[in-house]
């Protein structure tokens, strides 16, 4: 047979790893070929080739000793920049953690090491995860597999965009990141791959940077549903190092990939229709809904009546907790120092000049919001909303199971568009944020390519810890999207492996 290795889907490299087909180091050296490959898309803020063959040799000697830990043990994998991981430099995309090496490893990437995943690097990210573009890193813009029709440089989104360029230049076969308002499911459209955040608690947020407490939680970004319901199922659990945490078993998620969706009632929310919506994504919304009609689901339209706060509410609350979680980059504790004549102007300069200009936004944002004053008028009045938005979910739930929308208002952009205008690149995750600030697991799967050959994607969202009716209605759309489009940009095509 011969295989790319790096076309391997995680359930597939199980398989063959598990049959003595193929060794996890010859997996490990395939993708660090196909990244070497891949240099000029940005990808990762570190490399680490080193670390993974070590982990992939440690791998191995499990697997031949029979006790291989489970479908993610030699699998090669990347993590978002935002994981603290001990002894390998964290950035958080950001200037002032530049050179910040952690001595510990957060939970989740604790959890995969443990299944045996092997990470072959730390992504880029947009600075702190604020963004939609991977145009705030420190480290410079992430360049999207896919390009432009007229063959220009496009962003794979954000924050996440590291991470779901990774998983769509085939340079690993899974990858990690966090979801505050959209940064896994809008990459992951952007890109042509499966993105999902789970449940808020599903995943433990020790040891992840703090971007907005209440609101970030970690996911897979993967090219299956199935391989994401197996990351997952790797990733998720009870962590009493966070106390958000849920103390929750953690079900066999790719078991209810088979079960279909006969039965299920689907709401289609009507406010999802808004203007800004371009036409070819309605039809793939319509699409979407015919295909799981035809799967044997009931769709229904429902009603979503608080959706257009949704974003404001967002904007008030993520830099309100972000402010707050900032404060302690000051010079002292972390990474950067910018001298000064006093300690306050130390404090300024470190901070005026470690944070780049989004991340200095959203803390004066916050910071005002917080205020004597506008508390009361802002974060206050945000909190209430959220709480209906989150109620109008409730509602919707007690009819239906599953609620289908778009996952992005557009397709992928050029590089440098929207950053002159915070508000057009905010838009970005309208139809994100409302599970986000409900907590509800959501999952966008690749569905179909928009009017510029580009990817979009389609997202389901769900109840709380309900990720097995997620999956299983991803599986069904994904199988009736048959999405199996490329992207141009191929850093596996020269790896090959006959075995
Ligand atoms: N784009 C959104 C923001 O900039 C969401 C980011 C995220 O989910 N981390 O806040």
């Amino acid at each position: 047979m011969t295989a790319r290795l790096t076309d391997l889907t995680i359930a597939e490299a199980g398989a063959l790893l598990d049959g003595g087909e193929v060794s996890a180091v010859e997996l490990a050296r395939a993708h660090i070929k196909a990244a070497e490959g891949a240099r000029r898309l940005n990808i990762f803020i570190t490399e680490t080739f080193d670390h993974a063959l070590g982990q992939a040799k440690a791998s191995d000697a499990r697997r031949a000793r029979g006790e291989a830990a489970g479908p993610m043990d030699g699998v090669p994998i990347a993590v978002k920049d935002l994981f603290c991981t001990e002894g390998i430099q964290t950035t958080a995309g950001s200037r002032i953690l530049e050179g910040f090496t952690p001595t510990y490893e957060s939970t989740v990437t604790a959890n995969l090491k443990r299944a045996g995943a092997v990470m072959v690097g730390k992504t880029n990210l947009d600075e702190f995860a604020m963004g939609s573009s991977n145009m705030t890193s420190y480290f410079g813009p992430v360049k999207n597999p896919w390009r432009g029709p007229d063959g220009q440089d496009l962003v794979p989104g954000g924050s996440s965009g590291g991470s779901a360029a990774a998983v769509a230049a085939h340079v690993c076969a899974g990858a990690i990141g966090t979801d505050t308002g959209g940064s896994i499911r809008q990459p992951a459209s952007f890109c042509g791959i499966v993105g999902m955040k789970p449940t808020y608690g599903r995943c433990s947020r020790w040891g992840i940077v703090a971007f907005a407490s209440s609101l970030d939680q970690a996911g897979p970004l993967t090219r299956t549903v199935e391989d994401a319901a197996l990351m997952l199922g790797a990733m998720a659990g009870h962590d009493p190092g966070d106390s958000t945490s849920a103390p929750v078993e953690v079900p066999d998620f790719a078991a209810a990939l088979g079960s279909g969706v006969k039965g299920l009632k689907v709401g289609i929310p009507e406010e999802y229709r808004t203007e800004g919506l371009a036409g070819e994504i309605g039809e793939l919304w319509k699409a979407g809904e015919t295909w799981l009609t035809g799967a044997g689901a009931e769709c229904v339209s429902i009603s979503l009546p608080h959706t257009k706060y949704a974003l404001p509410t967002y904007y008030i609350v993520a830099p309100a907790e972000a402010s707050s979680n900032l404060a302690r980059y000051d010079g002292v504790r972390y990474g950067l120092r910018v001298e000064g004549a006093s300690l306050d102007e130390m404090y300024a300069e470190t901070r005026g000049q470690g944070f780049g200009a989004e991340v200095r936004r959203r803390v004066l944002i916050g910071t005002y919001v917080l205020s004597a004053g506008y508390y009361d008028a802002y974060y206050l009045k945000a909190q209430q909303v959220r709480a209906l938005i989150a109620r109008d979910f409730r509602e919707a739930f007690e009819t239906v199971d599953v609620i289908l929308t778009p996952t992005a208002p557009f397709e992928a952009f050029a590089i440098g568009d929207k950053m002159d205008d915070p508000i057009a690149m905010y838009l970005n995750d309208v139809y994100a944020v409302p599970a986000s600030l409900a907590g509800l697991p959501a999952i966008s799967v690749p569905a179909g390519l928009g009017p510029g050959g580009l990817p979009l994607g389609l997202q389901l969202i769900t109840r709380p810890f309900d990720e097995e009716t997620l999956f299983r209605a991803a599986a069904a759309l994904e199988a009736a999207a048959g999405f199996d489009a490329r992207p141009p940009f191929d850093a596996g095509a020269e790896v090959t492996s006959s075995s």
